[in-house]
């Protein structure tokens, strides 16, 4: 299953859901791009008691919510690690899991 974000042709914003006009632009024409592979994380939280379908292995694991490196879109992911504000992640989708999982990448130098 391959993520996908919407890319205005006019200015190049990217957003995660689909719109009929450009905010920056107001231009109507869209084309759908897979997800950028890589972003922040900018807010997490550990969970240590999970409902029986838990989006990860686990618990524990850890939620985030990450932003993307390319066109800034933020969401909410999951990921086996301990993670805190501010680690480069890289993304995946994982069909037996959360749609998006999310590991922790070198820092840059
Ligand atoms: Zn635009």
């Amino acid at each position: 299953m391959m993520l996908t974000v919407w890319r205005c042709q006019a200015c190049g914003t990217v957003r995660l859901c689909g719109r009929r006009l450009c905010p920056e632009c107001s231009s109507g024409r869209w084309l759908e791009a897979a997800l950028p592979s890589a972003g922040r994380v900018l807010a997490v939280t550990r969970v240590h008691i999970a409902p029986a379908e838990a989006p990860v292995v686990g618990p524990p694991f850890t939620l985030c919510l990450v932003k993307t490196d390319v066109g800034g879109v933020q969401f909410m992911a999951a990921s086996e690690e301990e993670l805190t504000i501010g680690d480069a992640v890289a993304l995946s989708c994982d069909r037996q899991a959360a749609p998006y999982l999310v590991t922790r990448q070198p820092a840059r130098p």
